[in-house]
């Protein structure tokens, strides 16, 4: 699917003020950016609006504030960052709507950038209140969306202020949808689809769409213990989502179902300790002998070796979800061997979600892979063919 809607690059910007939403929820340490990789992802539709002689007002949430300030999740430390990064100075406004935004927005000049307060410190954002979004509106006279690990959001920010102001997607977004898209619609096979994490209903429709098109799924994470109880398997003390007993032999069925295209791949045999714990001893077991007193906490060595042998030949892989526990030392592996095989294989990667990211970027595997999505939930409903409220309120292209 090409991007259909308006693009930022085709859009007027000389001498107007553009409100752009961008995703800075970046991580924070000690009031310092541990990790920018998103702010340097929206530097270009930042620097495409300068360039174009634009005052750019940059927008974004941080972390969960529930709709009252917390010093801790500022943007004041990623005003900070973006200046280093863009090499020129950025002001930050202490609030997001209100007099002082106002004022320094009025002040604002072509060619200058100011940040707005995390939105998620008013209430009126995560409701999409009409009142806030008129009030971020008024701040500018054209809007575009950048934020991509936002968009399946209906906020005040991603879904009420487009509706008001000429809006356009950034590069960032026409981007994201773009690689994405070539997964589901236009895969070279075969397409192998890995998913791994915590929990199965995070990730139903998923596995349900990847079904029709995919040619092979293979699971890992806890997310493979619903399937084995559905199969009636004991699971021993491993995480288990109950809900996903019954998600998971739905889907089994719909995997047996002759007109299903893709095979429905579970692990042979899993690495197993006795606590969730960093401390925890490896044991390889089979995937039916996990016994009471143990926990599932990463795909065994023979899953991990058959997985990166199938990846190895793929066409096109889409990851998303670690395979195991992989904070805990003695269950990294199964994600490390996995990671590897999608950054060495000759076939297109394209590797979404939070965690499975922060695996890649631990491994320092990242820039092996053809496109490593900055939306975790976003790039999801994208795959699972979900219309993204955020993209849908763009004006027309
Ligand atoms: P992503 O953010 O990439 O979409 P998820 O959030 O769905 O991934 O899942 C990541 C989490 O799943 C990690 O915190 C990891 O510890 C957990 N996890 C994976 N496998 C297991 C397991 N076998 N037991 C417990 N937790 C697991
Ligand atoms: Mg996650």
């Amino acid at each position: 699917m090409a991007f259909d809607r308006a693009r930022v690059q085709d859009v007027e910007v000389a001498g107007h003020t553009a409100l752009v939403r961008v995703d800075f929820n970046v991580p924070l340490a000690g009031g310092e950016v541990t990790d920018d990789t998103r702010i340097r992802a929206a530097l270009p539709t930042i620097q495409l609006l300068l360039d174009r002689g634009a005052a750019v007002i940059l927008a974004s949430h941080l972390g969960r504030p529930d709709g009252s300030p917390d010093p801790a999740l500022s943007l004041d430390p990623v005003a900070r960052r973006l200046a280093e990064l863009l090499g020129r100075s950025v002001a930050f406004c202490p609030e997001a709507t209100g007099e002082e935004a106002v004022r320094m927005a009025d002040a604002l000049e072509p060619g200058e950038v100011m940040l707005l307060e995390n939105l998620r410190f008013d209430p009126g954002e995560t409701a999409n209140d009409p009142a806030f979004a008129r009030a971020l509106a008024s701040l500018a006279d054209l809007y575009v969306d950048d934020a991509f690990g936002a968009v399946h959001r209906a906020h005040a920010s991603t879904e009420g202020v487009p509706g008001l102001l000429p809006s356009s997607g950034g590069l960032l977004l026409q981007e994201e949808v773009e690689r994405l898209s070539v997964v589901a619609d236009d895969p070279e096979r075969p397409l192998i689809v890995v998913l791994g994490g915590a929990k199965v209903s995070d990730k139903i429709g998923l596995i349900s769409r990847f079904l029709e098109i995919a040619d092979e799924i293979l699971i890992g994470g806890a997310m493979c213990f619903p399937f084995f109880r559905a199969q009636g398997i004991e699971t021993g003390d491993s995480l288990v989502e109950e809900e996903g007993i019954s998600l998971a032999a739905d889907l089994l069925a719909s995997a047996e179902a002759p007109d299903t295209r893709a095979e429905l791949v579970l692990p042979v045999d899993i690495a197993a300790g006795e606590s969730f714990d960093a401390g925890a001893e490896r044991v390889e077991l089979d995937s039916d002998s996990v016994p009471e007193g143990m926990l599932g906490l990463d795909i065994g060595e023979k899953t991990a070796a058959d997985y990166a042998v199938r990846i190895d030949g793929a066409g096109t892989v889409f990851w998303n979800g670690p395979m195991g526990a992989f904070e805990l030392p003695g269950f990294s592996l199964g994600t490390r061997i996995v990671a590897d095989a999608v950054a060495s294989t000759d076939g297109l990667t394209v590797v979404g979600g939070g965690d499975s990211v922060a695996a890649l970027v631990e491994f320092g595997l990242t820039d092996s892979i053809d496109w490593v999505s900055t939306g975790g939930g976003a790039s999801l409903e994208l795959l699972e063919g979900i219309p993204l409220p955020g993209i849908e309120a763009l004006d027309g292209g």
